[in-house]
């Protein structure tokens, strides 16, 4: 069935077509939806947490069909993962977003920042580490002003191996956050081993404060043990006031969520640049 949610997609879960999620027919589908410029980035805004100032951009990963209308990252990454495209679309979303935010940067101000996702096998990719240098040297985007998303499922590789990556990926002067922090297992543990600017709290865990209030005990001491190893910590998926001030009063640095914004396009995000950085 379609659904719109409240970023006002039109997206298909459940009630899918069943061709779109027969794989095979998804994978030709995205390698035509690729050639044809169907990819397009959508971006959230992160804000500082005491001022609510917009520090800069989630880019997010859309899928535009004609028909379809907006497909959602949930649906089509795993097969993108899967057959090795992760590879290729990774690549684009990463020139993509760093062009994007230059431009923002020229209008409204260098301190802009972008975040890009960053799949695994994007990161086993031995290509990976220079194509993050050419995207930054092809717009000219301060190495400074990227932030690459990681997730701890980076883990599951050769640890040496990935540690050795991660430096190589820091010494490009990047910057580098820890994704979907609290939904693993291993959690702390990556905090003292990789590293990281920052970790983003993972939106399950924000919205589980209110219904179990010994997870709040748990976020104010990762926070705390956050701030002790001098990362900096993001709120992903604050909606409402409450959460918001709960995560203000525990000193958290950053926040995304529908509380301030969703997900915008590029045009609709400029805009919102404009009203947000007078
Ligand atoms: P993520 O990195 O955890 O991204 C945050 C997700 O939370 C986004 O879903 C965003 O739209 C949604 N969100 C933002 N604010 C709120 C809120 O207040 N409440 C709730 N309930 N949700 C909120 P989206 O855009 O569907 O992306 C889903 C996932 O797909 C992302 O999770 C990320 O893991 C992956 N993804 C997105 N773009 C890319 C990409 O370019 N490359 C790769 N490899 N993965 C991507
Ligand atoms: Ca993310
Ligand atoms: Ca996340
Ligand atoms: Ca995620």
């Amino acid at each position: 069935a379609k659904h719109n949610d409240k970023n006002g997609f039109r997206f298909y879960q459940e009630g899918m077509r069943s061709e779109l999620l027969d794989s095979k027919f998804l994978e030709q589908r995205m390698r035509q939806a690729f050639e044809k410029n169907q990819f397009v980035l959508y971006y959230q805004p992160q804000a500082e947490m005491a001022t609510k100032k917009v520090i800069g951009f989630e880019a997010l990963l859309r899928w535009h069909d004609p028909e379809e209308g907006f497909i959602l990252p949930s649906s089509f990454i795993p097969t993108a993962e899967r057959t090795g495209l992760i590879i290729r679309l990774g690549k684009w979303v990463l020139n993509e977003a760093c062009r994007q935010c230059k431009d923002w940067q020229t209008f409204y101000g260098s301190n802009i920042r972008i975040s890009v996702n960053v799949s695994v096998i994007q990161f086993l990719d031995p290509a990976f580490v220079s194509q993050v240098r050419e995207a930054l040297e092809k717009c000219g985007l301060a190495p400074s002003s990227l932030e690459l998303e990681i997730t701890e499922s980076i883990s599951m590789l050769h640890e040496e191996s990935c540690l050795r990556k991660l430096d190589e990926i820091k010494s490009l002067g990047v910057r580098l956050s820890l994704d979907d922090f609290g939904t693993g297992f291993s959690s702390l543990g990556c905090l003292v081993k990789y590293a990281v600017d920052a970790i983003k709290i993972d939106k399950s865990f924000t919205q589980s404060i209110q219904s179990n209030y010994k997870n709040a005990f748990i976020l104010e001491s990762v926070l705390s043990l956050a701030h002790l190893l001098d990362l900096e910590v993001i709120a992903e998926g604050v909606e409402t006031e409450m959460q918001y001030s709960f995560y203000l009063g525990l000193s958290c640095d950053f926040f995304q969520g529908y509380y301030q914004a969703p997900p915008l396009s590029a045009a609709e995000s400029s805009e919102w640049l404009r009203k947000n950085m007078a």
